[in-house]
């Protein structure tokens, strides 16, 4: 009998490593790995959960009309232009699958989303990655790795762990650059956190091969529900649309997203917490010695002297039952990635860091 064999592409994927959510003995924790909003998901979207809660017995929507339609009104977007997926991942799937297959190849860069080698070897396709340059996308590297079987670029603007953001000018470069035959993939997660930033959207109105994916995972505060989408030329939507299953989102997803998007006094006052707090976490972490650049998310990426000291530093945190992100696997070994908190949690975070900075150097 011959072997089961998977397809090919398959056994290359290392599983996704998540961030870590409880520490061993200890009942609370505070958890500042994973992006998420500390002020939990919106009223709003909790109320619409509620009420769908009673509808559970009939499918949802296939079409996702009414979501789509308010994605489009807030955003001045044609909602006949949107996906909806199961968290932008879903969404990034999509794209990977219709458009790659076995022999092609997907860019991406240095210090881009963990998750994107898993898709392209889910597709079968092959990762090419491309350095960056001082811990922000280099356009150059990107342009310099693509041959006449690159298919797909996936781009982390702002980035993920670095926090950093493409230049407005170096991103229409890429832009008008990149051949119009390859997909550029605008992962735009934080968008929301990047003041004036609109995720790509203006330019993905009038191109042929750009696709903005965006989540209701970080600034709506609803990760645990899973809802994403995607904004891209009716072409490539339609495709993408092929190898969506009908019922992808639920009917609680969708109500709760739709109510999520609506609440713009919600996401302003998210926002606004989030630069408040994340300037005082960039200083007091620079106070301390340590390396961070401006982030344009709601994290920020602390870099320490060695790979040791950040250890020592992430131990001490973890005793003070905090648990933030190592980074190693995205290429820092010496850094940890803290989610942006409320202002009692950053003052947990500055406390606990100071007075670990005090043993080290007593
Ligand atoms: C958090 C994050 C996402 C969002 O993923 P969801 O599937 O929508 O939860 C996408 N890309 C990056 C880089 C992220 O950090």
């Amino acid at each position: 009998m011959p072997p089961i064999t998977p397809q090919p592409g398959i056994m290359e994927i290392d599983l996704y490593v998540g961030g870590k959510s409880s520490i061993a003995g200890r009942a609370e924790v505070l958890k500042l790995s994973s992006n998420e909003n500390p002020l939990g998901p919106p009223p709003a979207a909790q109320e619409a959960m509620i009420a769908a809660a009673a509808r559970a017995h009939l499918y949802p929507s296939t079409d996702h009309a009414a979501l789509r339609q308010a994605i489009g009104e807030v955003h001045g977007l044609d909602p006949d232009r949107i996906i909806c997926g199961v968290g932008s991942d879903e969404v990034l799937q999509f794209v990977t699958q219709a458009f790659a297959g076995a022999g092609d190849e997907i860019i991406h860069t240095e210090h881009g989303f963990s998750l994107y080698p898993v898709l392209i070897h889910m597709a079968g396709a092959t990762p090419v990655c491309v350095p960056e340059k001082d811990r922000v996308v280099d356009v150059d590297a990107i342009l310099a790795a693509v041959t006449e079987r690159t298919r797909i670029v996936l781009l982390t603007n702002p980035g993920n762990p670095t926090g950093t953001k493409l230049d407005d000018a170096e991103l229409a470069r890429l832009i008008e650059t990149l051949p119009q035959d390859i997909i550029l993939v605008l992962d735009g997660a934080y968008t929301e956190y990047a003041a004036g930033y609109d995720g790509g959207a203006a330019h993905v109105h009038d191109r042929p091969n750009l696709l903005m994916a965006r989540t209701f995972s970080k600034i709506y505060g609803l990760g645990g529900l899973r809802i994403g989408w995607g904004y891209g030329p009716r072409e490539m939507i339609e495709v993408m649309t092929r190898i969506r299953q009908p019922f992808n989102l639920s009917g609680l997803q969708l109500e709760a997203a739709e109510a999520a998007v609506r609440d713009r006094a919600w996401v302003r006052d998210c926002a606004a917490l989030n630069t408040a707090q994340r300037a005082r976490l960039t200083g007091a972490l620079r106070q301390l010695g340590l390396a961070c650049d401006d982030s344009e998310t709601n994290f920020v990426l602390a870099r320490f002297a060695t790979p040791d000291e950040a250890e020592q530093a992430h131990q001490a945190l973890l005793d003070e039952g905090i648990i933030v992100r190592q980074v190693a696997g995205y290429g820092f070994p010496e850094g940890l990635r803290i989610t942006v908190g409320d202002a009692d949690q950053t003052g947990r975070v500055i406390d606990t860091l100071t007075r670990w900075r005090e043993t080290q150097d007593g």
